[in-house]
């Protein structure tokens, strides 16, 4: 059965006190009004965060998410967190590929492999993102681009460890502006994106994969696009740092 789920992604906001009062915020919401128990409530928190809010969510349903990993096992990469490390304080997941981290780190294909392999290695899930610009877009190259970006990153995993990663489709010119894309192109890119996984991986594996949608997803279009066959949830970014407003996405299934 494939899995649906709400995503926060609160990026480089919240200092710890105020992150972990979001995450229990969060959590007093879904035990006062309980959600379909099935549905994912996933929250991607500040790596100064990540062990305190561990602790804060421990005995709620709610998945502990890195933003980032390093891409290497261990070793003289100061600055950097393994993905042992991650798991060590009790992460669950990691995004992977968001596009600040491809635009403003230059993460490329190549590096988001790595990093999926050393989440993977370490028994968590891979939250891999994918998206097109608005020039791609306009150039009706965007099917080009996602193809792609699923290809080079995902197609060298077995059938095995590529059903533990996720992907989240987040059109780049949605993220952060506003502009939602309306649920007939979601659910185009999210159907070819299947297709894409069935081609390579067989239909059972795309059938059981959990396709996120991100971009401006608020408590007033989530239902409309969580009602799209091929989309499974979001990825959300502004609207995942205010309680009411996730729990409220959340409950759009
Ligand atoms: C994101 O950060 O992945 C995102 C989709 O942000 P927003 O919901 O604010 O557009």
């Amino acid at each position: 059965m494939r899995k649906k789920i709400a995503a926060g992604n609160w990026k480089m906001h919240t200092n710890l006190r105020e992150g972990i009062a979001l995450a229990s915020e969060i959590d007093k919401k879904l035990q006062k009004s309980p959600i379909n128990p099935e549905i994912g409530i996933v929250i991607a928190v500040p790596s100064t965060h990540l062990a305190s809010v561990a602790q804060a969510i421990d005995t709620t349903r709610i998945c502990l998410t890195a933003q980032n990993v390093a891409y290497e096992t261990k070793g003289a990469y100061t600055g950097e967190i393994s993905a042992a490390m991650l798991k060590s304080v009790g992460v669950k997941a990691v995004l992977i590929g968001h596009s600040e981290r491809r635009a403003y780190f230059g993460e490329t294909d190549e590096i988001l492999t790595k990093k999926i392999t050393r989440v993977i290695e370490n028994d968590m899930k891979a939250i891999f993102c994918c998206g097109e610009v608005l020039e791609d877009r306009n150039a009706k190259n965007h099917f080009n681009i996602v193809e792609n970006q699923v290809k080079n990153a995902l197609f060298g995993f077995s059938n095995d460890d590529i059903q533990k990663i996720i992907i989240a489709y987040e059109p780049v010119w949605a993220i952060g502006t506003g502009v939602t894309a309306t649920s007939a192109q979601a659910q185009e890119m999210h159907a070819f994106i299947r297709k894409i996984v069935e081609n390579k991986f067989g239909k059972d594996i795309a059938e059981n994969m959990t396709i996120l949608y991100g971009g401006s997803v608020k408590p007033d279009n989530a239902k409309e696009l969580f009602s799209q066959t091929d989309v499974d949830g979001g990825l959300v970014g502004g609207a995942s740092l205010d309680s009411e407003d996730f729990y409220k996405i959340a409950a759009s299934f």
